[in-house]
């Protein structure tokens, strides 16, 4: 029997950050030998916020690739891909467009924050209100069961699983419904102590940064502001750099806990703690990442060695779908019968 398969992915909206490594992507290294995994460099959804700087959209695909690589997606066992090579998953977002309703997409609460964020309320690129439907077929193109994701998707997921069930329903049942995988960390904030640390939002600590840039931005990392002094009793629930703790320093963070809850440990003793354990962690990260930036051509090969994997798979769903809605009008002709049978 074939293994399950999994679809994953990133925007190529910048270099990848602490956030994308918690919420999917030490999933997708993790998951890689289980399933048959697709990761997707969104450039197509990268545009639906960046329209009008297309130029830098050939740098972040490197970027993004780069950072995958980097964490341990392993290009023997995973098909790195970009989106805007697969014919199949414009084509399927122009089908999907009629099963889904503008009023859905109005209320779906991610659509919702990116727009503020985006300052798009007033007037909304159609592409940037129609992406969850292009996500829809990012997910389907491939048949994928699984799809590890940060919390800000799981709008978008259970919009794909509507799509999916809504098209079985009225053609025939050739798509494939997938589940949402979260980690334990579906959603680490930012820097500024905003709800979600983010590419768009310049609140990030990127798995490409130096040992000095850790340092810097966590010295500025929002903490409890209830705490002026170091003995002052402090509030870890509230507080960004104690999420960091519990997300990349588990075994020490409870006790990081209780000491401020106590005023037994100040902010900087914290941070610096933080700073060590990050630096650690990323040293290896840094380390991948270095032998991709000296061969760029070695990643594009991956790129498309993995889009062309992904074309062929694109076409074998294409095939299954026109065929469900009777829209294939040009079958090949039926192998002719030979002499014996
Ligand atoms: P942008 O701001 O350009 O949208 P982003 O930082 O949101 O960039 P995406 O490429 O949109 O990154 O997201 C890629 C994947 O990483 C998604 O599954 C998303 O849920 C996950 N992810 C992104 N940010 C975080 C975060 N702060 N915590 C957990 N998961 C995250
Ligand atoms: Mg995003």
């Amino acid at each position: 029997m074939s293994r399950k398969r999994i679809l994953t992915g990133d925007r190529p909206t910048g270099p990848l950050h602490l956030g994308h490594y918690v919420g999917s992507v030490a999933n997708r290294a993790r998951l890689q030998d289980e399933f048959e995994t697709f990761v997707i460099i969104a450039d197509a959804q990268a545009l639906t916020t960046n329209f009008d700087r297309p130029e830098r959209l050939a740098e972040d695909v490197l970027n993004v690739a780069m950072d995958n690589l980097a964490c341990g997606v392993d290009p023997q066992k995973s098909v790195l891909f970009v989106q805007s090579l697969v014919p199949a998953i414009a084509e399927l977002t122009v089908f999907y467009a009629n099963l889904v309703t503008v009023n859905q997409l109005f209320h779906n609460p991610t659509i919702k924050t990116e727009a503020a964020q985006h300052n798009f309320e007033e007037s909304m690129p159609f592409g940037f209100l129609g992406y969850p439907v292009s996500q829809a077929a990012d997910i389907t193109f491939c048949r994928a069961n699984l799809v590890p994701v940060g919390e800000d998707q799981l709008p978008h997921i259970e919009m794909t699983r509507k799509i999916v069930r809504k098209f079985n329903s009225l053609y025939a049942p050739v798509l494939v419904e997938p589940e949402a995988r979260v980690s334990e960390v579906s959603r680490l904030p930012g820097l500024d102590g905003g709800a979600k640390m983010s590419k768009s939002l310049g609140n990030a600590i990127y798995l490409s940064d130096p040992p000095d840039v850790v340092k810097q931005k966590v010295a500025r990392a929002v903490t409890d502001p209830a705490r002026i002094h170091p003995t002052d009793k402090g509030h870890p629930e509230i507080c960004t750099v104690f999420a960091w703790h519990r997300a990349f320093n588990r075994a020490e963070s409870d006790d990081i806990g209780e000491r401020c809850r106590a005023g037994t440990i100040g902010c900087v003793p914290c941070k610096a703690r933080l700073v060590a354990v990050l630096n650690e962690f990323l040293e290896p990260i840094r380390a991948r990442r270095a032998g991709y930036e000296q061969d760029p051509d070695l990643v594009r090969d991956i790129l498309s060695t993995g889009t062309a994997r992904a074309r062929h798979e694109g076409d074998r769903t294409m095939a299954l779908v026109r065929a469900a809605m009777k829209i294939d009008y040009f079958p090949p002709p039926a192998p002719a019968a030979t002499a014996g049978n």
